[in-house]
């Protein structure tokens, strides 16, 4: 097994969880399996318990881990499937060795960074290679070098490499290499500092990856070469994306950072054959059609908080040849100006998940414009949970009609916690998480959409549809399209009078990928399309 390590210097944001899950597109493009892990130095034990401010998306695996959102990318850019074992904080290795120690493992010994966290952080680099049964294992270490908190991973894949022996790791350092304006330069003294930092700590990288705005001249990257220690041909220049980031693996592949790679590793491979990405690419940058979705969330302002949701919008385009313009509206400035404001005029309407009171009158009214003005509409999660509290106080006439995790006294709780979230008090890790089956009812658009009658879906709640309304919900023309295998409780539910009204209990956009988007993104997209051509025909 081969072990690639990208590493961050300079500044945070660099993309480095993109250039990682590049690489893996590349290598398994070329034959390899691979899979990605991603270390992350905070103390907390997983993402699922931080804000959408502090963390982005927390992005939910088929066993249910609550992780960080480069695993997106890593899902979305390969077709490894991970694991809890993919995702690495510090919380989870310092919770591991203290509960060794508190069970005696240490025989006696000082529990110390050095061996103890730093052996727990290679066994599981180790645990993750034999479990995953890849060829290449590319791990992401988060952070930036320098930071203190980082240090232990650093001096665990230092000392994993001289365990592994020449010739099976690499080492990727992404580094920035700013413009100055005012000179009229590119700048190579960050790099050379990061890079420093680096070789203080033993490890020198055998392949820098240059984040810039400007593409590197040969000067600059013999300046690199020079003071870095690296081939010139070992710097690799990775410009600032034109449309998407799925043209990343093709820009490392044009610098032959994958050949470098391969020669690094030892290992022989035929190029990537990279065609079919390549047409991906051209409906991203080229489509024949266009729409405009709103997306209704109250983190609009924040690039990741909806991260999977944006990805799985632009794979239903490319699926329908379709570019997808998002407008993302502030589900309180609905509720300050009204829906018609914002929704008139785009093609579909999509409410995301989310959490807490802030924002979900707007979100109700956006799921109640959609309805009113037969406008495609996709519910996910708290998207579906909006959708039913609006038909019952709108349609069924059931005034205040709510969820309790918002109104504990409402009249008509249509929403409900789950059964087995009544008993739960502790928090992280305990919604109801995962893939579970969804049974999907014969005739139903879901069942059209999906090609199947079961679905496999990733779930993160804890409240549900209240199974006391179905009926009444049914008799007005609400269609449940799907249900867990026991039938109790809500997965899907349509509405049978619309062109596309559609929403879910669980987040489809996690399985969704470039070139093979998710049926219901696709639905979704093909309904506002048609939308659009009526509306301008
Ligand atoms: N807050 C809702 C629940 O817990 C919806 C969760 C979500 O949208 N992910 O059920």
């Amino acid at each position: 097994m081969k072990f690639i390590f990208v590493t961050g210097g300079v500044i945070s944001s660099l993309g480095k969880g993109l250039t990682a899950a590049s690489l893996g597109t590349l290598l398994e493009n070329r034959g390899l399996k691979v899979t990605l892990q991603k270390f992350d130095p905070y103390l907390n034990v997983d993402p699922g318990t931080m804000s959408p401010f502090q963390h982005g998306e927390v992005y939910v695996l088929d066993d249910g881990a609550e992780t960080d959102l480069d695993l997106g990318h890593y899902e979305r850019f390969t077709s490894c499937k991970l694991t809890r074992l993919n995702n690495l904080t510090s919380g989870q290795v310092y919770q591991t060795v203290l509960n060794n120690e508190r069970q005696g493992k240490y025989l006696g010994k000082t529990v110390q960074v050095i061996p103890h966290v730093t052996d727990e952080i290679k066994n599981r680099i180790r645990t993750l290679a034999e479990q995953s049964g890849a060829d290449v294992l590319i791990t992401e270490v988060g952070g930036t070098t320098g930071d203190i908190e980082g240090l232990p991973f650093l001096e665990a894949i230092r000392e994993f490499a001289l365990e592994a022996g020449p010739g099976n790791v690499a080492f990727v350092h992404v580094t920035f290499v700013p413009f100055i304006k005012a000179a009229g330069e590119l700048k190579t003294k960050p790099t050379q500092q990061s890079v420093a930092k680096l070789r203080e700590i033993g490890i020198t990288p055998h392949l820098i990856v240059c984040r810039c705005e400007r593409a590197i001249n040969r000067e600059v990257r013999q300046k690199i070469s020079l003071f870095c220690n690296v081939p010139v041909e070992a710097v690799i220049e990775e410009q600032d994306v034109e449309h998407t980031i799925y043209e990343v693996p093709l820009m490392l592949q044009r610098e032959r950072a994958d050949d470098l790679i391969c020669g690094l590793l030892r290992l022989d491979l035929p190029p990537a054959d990279m065609r079919h990405w390549q047409e991906m690419l051209r409906k991203i940058i080229a489509p024949r059609h266009h729409v405009r979705i709103g997306v209704v969330g109250k983190y609009i302002g924040l690039q990741d908080a909806y991260k999977s949701v944006y990805e799985a919008l632009l794979h239903g385009g490319v699926a329908n040849d379709c570019g997808v313009e998002i407008v993302r509206v502030d589900a309180e400035q609905i509720e300050r100006d009204g829906a018609d404001k914002h929704l008139h005029g785009l093609d579909g309407v999509l409410v995301p998940g989310g959490f807490g009171e802030r924002g979900v009158e707007g979100k109700i009214r956006a799921a109640q414009f959609a309805r009113e003005h037969k406008v495609p509409y996709l519910g996910l999660c708290l998207g579906m949970q909006v959708a039913s509290i609006e038909f019952a106080r709108h349609v069924l006439g059931l005034e205040g009609a709510h969820s309790t995790e918002f109104a504990p006294d409402t009249p008509h709780p249509v929403i409900v916690l789950l059964d087995e979230q009544k008993k739960i008090t502790r928090k992280g890790g305990t919604m109801r998480l995962g893939a579970q089956p969804c049974q999907l009812k014969l005739g139903t658009r879901a069942a059209q959409l999906y090609g199947s009658f079961m679905a496999n879906e990733r779930h993160r709640h804890r409240y549900e549809f209240n199974n006391a309304y179905r009926a009444a919900f049914e008799r007005a023309g609400v269609v449940f399209s799907g249900l867990s295998p026991d039938g109790q409780l809500v997965e899907l539910i349509e509405l049978a009078e619309h062109p596309f009204f559609l929403a879910c209990q669980f987040h489809p956009e996690f399985l969704s990928k470039p070139h093979q988007a998710h049926p219901l993104f696709r639905g979704f997209i093909a309904a506002a399309l048609e939308r659009g051509r009526k509306q301008s025909s």
